[in-house]
């Protein structure tokens, strides 16, 4: 049977162990044991799914092509390693023993290693959707998740239902068996849970108005509660769970999990750049990574909103070109939202340097389809700004720097009709129009 160990009255005991050049990292609460970090030299494509043994002892990660590392005491039993696959690995699951465990790709083709057997697989039916997860109790048998909540049951695992034929809002990102075995929970993205057969339902991430992604859930034993485990590595209990743990300030989102020992194993990896061809939908791609990747850095801040005007200006003699909000845009011609302001210098020149409009750190420095060249500066109190289009970079993630300080010569990088500077004030991630912020030393005329 699979087994947990008891997770009620764990106090959550944070042990961060970071390699910043690892594909992946991973990080051990409520008592669970890391044992190691990927290392990225022997693992060529990105980390997507991790399994611990169940008494904790170890634990295994595969990547999207199929190559599994192994850590602790989980042995490796082969993986998919030179071998072309029609469909990226998404997930996971270890047999009870620890002796074997099964990959299973997008399409749901499933690839059985140790003493795990092979009781069938979605690969040859047409999905409505791909594949997200894979769950056992059973050394015979399995269940198949679809990101629709599409339930497969394989072997000795009974089905108890599905959200396949309902419309989710948000998709189901993993599925988790009861203790028994004779049920299960679904989880959604936006921390919805959906429970069939003897699995509880003691809240949901809406139900306590969590906003955010969420990636995996962690149940009591005796299944009367469980703790949601959020992308910026927060827990939350629900029922008679203990377990908790608050946000560290980490840019790369948790992306999976495993239960091991009393806690659980979070694998962090880290988001890439978008790197889509250009279009019309640059803007909001990178705007939304910008975003993600804000708000994940903060995540253990406390918000507080700034003062007008508090911040110093971002060129030296500013002249706004364009403002933050609905605008026809310059490239594309269509109405979209504008998340900055734009700036150059006085007599349509570029303006010199890009100026920190206050004391920070380096949170970023990207090279963006859209956005360009760009520095981000963490303000602390989850206020951050944006540097977009430079035509080069003074700072490197981490430095300190002062309000004034020249961060990169203005430039038109990206998707840029020409010299100018695009600057952006986000509060939790969000982006404000920066003007009201700033201190101008006059009302700011437009060279529109
Ligand atoms: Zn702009």
């Amino acid at each position: 049977m699979w087994i947990l160990s008891p997770v009620a009255a764990t106090l959550a005991l944070l042990v961060v162990v970071s390699t910043p050049a690892a594909a992946a990292k991973v990080e051990a609460v409520g008592g669970a044991i890391a044992y190691g970090q990927p290392d990225s030299s022997s693992l060529t494509s990105q980390v997507e799914a991790m399994v611990s043994k169940a008494d904790g002892s170890g634990y295994w990660m595969a990547t999207q092509t199929g190559t599994v590392a192994n850590f602790g005491q989980a042995l490796h039993f082969g993986d998919m390693s030179g071998t072309q696959l029609n469909q990226p690995i998404v997930g996971m699951a270890a047999t009870p023993t620890g002796n074997g465990y099964w990959l299973v790709a997008a399409d749901g083709g499933i690839f059985a290693f140790g003493d795990a057997r092979f009781f069938g697989s979605t690969g040859h039916m047409k999905l409505n959707s791909p594949i997200v997860g894979m769950a056992t109790s059973f050394d015979n048998g399995y269940w198949l998740v679809a990101a629709d909540g599409g339930v497969f049951a394989f072997g000795a695992a009974r089905f108890y239902g599905s959200m396949g034929a309902v419309t989710l809002n948000r998709p189901i990102v993993a599925m988790l068996p009861s203790d028994s075995g004779r049920g299960y929970w679904l989880l959604a993205e936006d921390g919805g849970i959906f429970t069939f057969g003897d699995a509880g339902f003691f809240g949901s991430g809406p139900g306590k108005g969590y906003g955010g992604l969420f990636v995996g859930m962690i149940p009591v034993t005796d299944g009367r509660g469980y703790s949601l485990v959020h992308s910026d590595g927060r827990i939350s209990p629900f029922g008679i769970s203990t377990l908790h743990n608050d946000p560290v300030c980490d840019p790369w989102p948790v992306t999976d999990m495993s239960i091991a020992g009393g806690g659980a194993v979070l694998l962090r990896t880290a988001k890439p750049q978008p790197n889509d061809p250009p279009s019309n939908l640059s803007a909001r791609i990178d705007g939304d990574y910008l975003s993600e990747l804000i708000v994940l850095s903060q995540s253990c801040q406390t918000a507080s909103e700034p003062v007008f005007p508090q911040f110093s200006l971002p060129l030296s003699d500013p002249v706004p070109t364009s403002l933050f909000g609905w605008r026809r845009h310059p490239i594309w011609g269509d109405i979209s939202m504008h998340n900055g302001s734009d700036f150059i210098g006085p007599n349509r020149t570029s303006g010199g340097s890009a100026l920190a409009v206050a004391n920070g750190t380096v949170l970023a420095v990207l090279d963006l389809v859209a956005y360009g060249r760009t520095v981000v500066l963490d303000h602390g109190d989850q206020v951050a700004s944006v540097y977009a289009h430079l035509g080069g970079v003074n700072v490197k993630v981490g430095d300190v720097t002062s309000v004034g300080d020249a961060l990169g010569p203005v430039g038109s990088t990206g998707l840029s009709t020409g010299v100018h500077l695009h600057f952006e004030l986000r509060l939790n991630g969000n982006a404000k129009d920066p003007i009201p912020y700033l201190n101008f030393p006059e009302p700011p005329v437009s060279a529109e």
